[in-house]
């Protein structure tokens, strides 16, 4: 970063400094055993949740009233930057549940969203299928009234965390609508027990994110009491859609977090390895790279912060999430890739962290809505604007 934000209260300095405290001392000491080993061992998990407890630190943008920190997105953003320097795997287990718990009423509160607030209970959000990503509104999942229960059927891909869960927020088709449109599938959000009958998790393996495990999962005639769905019935996907706005702010934050992270690094490096005499730090084709990765870093910032403030506002337009996350996005690209060259060979090699920072950065572009989505978001606002119809 080049600077901090005139706007930082004392109070967001204090989170940001309690947070980049714990991620080196209680997280980055593990990166490496979680990349050898492709998963983040038992006792660590439970280990990293005590302490991430004990400090205030678990479920910090769950109510207060549940036992959550009860952070707005203007604070939380400084928690995502500086979890977003250490390896997802680890950063995921102090978990920031999904917003849309916040909809659980009656026995759901108890059931789902207290436990997932303080530890007992972890989630995971189960949207995308082999068939459907970015058009997510032409899912197969189905689930079929049947008395008091909804049967379950179909098949979803790339679930983040799955194995961790203990349950599953499932989106599925319970009907069709009428709409000026024509007709569209309705969708509902089921909260989904994974110990129940004929629910199969099988882990994939991807490049970003070594031991944040990616599941298929797929369900076989699961009987799901109707009082688990989340919300009404048919607002699954307004609900969906909550969620990947939230998600989208606070993985661009992270992003920032991850890009300095890796440019200061480099840094290092550029100020000691000699070559022709002189550190290379002093070839302007190495310096400039630390240049513009600052320059963007600090402006993907400012987007995010400014977008934060509108989301507690209620104020934030899609079109500004999708600007916030595409630029982020795109910038740790650009800058993990700048880091990777400035250390040469070293770059590639296993033994230094940034062929894992370049590989980590590119999920990014890609599972919070795709970049040529958000593309498709921010020009949809433009061009709807310059014919007046916005
Ligand atoms: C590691 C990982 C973890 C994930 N975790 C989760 C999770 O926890 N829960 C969940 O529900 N999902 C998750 N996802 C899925 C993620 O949301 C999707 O991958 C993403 O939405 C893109 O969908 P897709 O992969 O099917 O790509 P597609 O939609 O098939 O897109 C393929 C290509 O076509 C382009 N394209 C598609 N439509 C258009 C268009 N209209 N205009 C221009 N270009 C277009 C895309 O930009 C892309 O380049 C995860 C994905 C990954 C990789």
């Amino acid at each position: 970063m080049i600077a901090e934000l005139s706007s930082m209260t004392d109070d967001q300095r204090m989170l940001a400094d309690t947070v980049a405290t714990f991620v080196e001392r209680e997280l980055k000491p593990h990166e490496e055993e979680v990349e050898r080993l492709g998963e983040v061992p038992a006792d660590l998990v439970n280990q990293i949740k005590q302490r991430s407890r004990d400090m205030g630190l678990y479920a910090v943008n769950m109510p207060e009233e549940h036992g959550g920190g009860g952070l707005g997105y203007s604070d939380r953003v400084y928690v995502e930057r500086e979890f977003g320097r250490t390896s997802r795997g680890l950063s995921t287990i102090v978990n920031r549940p999904a917003v849309i718990l916040m909809d659980c009423a009656g026995d759901q509160i108890d059931t789902y969203l207290k436990p997932v607030t303080t530890g007992e209970r972890f989630e995971c959000f189960a949207l995308t299928e082999p068939g459907s990503g970015s058009d997510a509104r032409g899912m197969k999942t189905t689930a079929r009234r049947d008395g008091d229960d909804y049967v379950l059927n179909g098949t979803k891909h790339f679930i983040t965390n799955a194995i961790l869960a203990d349950f599953i927020i499932v989106f599925a088709v319970t009907g069709q609508d009428e709409t000026p449109r024509g007709p569209r599938p309705r969708i509902t959000s089921f909260l989904v027990d994974k110990a129940l009958p004929g629910i199969t998790v099988t882990p994939m393996d991807v490049m970003s994110n070594r031991g944040m495990k990616s599941c298929f999962i797929s369900f076989d005639e699961v009987r799901v009491p109707a009082r688990n769905i989340l919300g009404e019935e048919g607002a699954g996907f307004k609900r969906a859609k909550k969620w990947l706005f939230s998600g989208r702010i606070c993985l661009a934050a992270c992003n920032v977090g991850l890009a300095t992270r890796a440019l200061s690094e480099a840094a290092q490096w550029a100020n000691e390895r000699v070559q022709f005499g002189q550190p290379i730090a002093r070839f302007q084709g190495t310096s400039f790279k630390f240049a513009d990765g600052a320059m963007e870093a600090h402006l993907a910032w400012l987007a995010i912060v400014e977008a934060a403030k509108k989301m507690d506002e209620g104020t934030l337009t899609e079109a500004e999430a999708s600007a916030a996350n595409l630029f982020a996005s795109e910038m740790l690209g650009r800058a993990t890739d700048n880091a990777l060259q400035v250390l040469g060979g070293m770059g590639m090699s296993k033994d230094a962290p940034f062929e894992r920072y370049f590989r980590d950065a590119r999920v990014e572009r890609i599972w919070e809505g795709t970049s040529e989505i958000h593309r498709h978001i921010i020009s949809k606002y433009v061009l709807d604007g310059a014919t007046g119809s916005r």
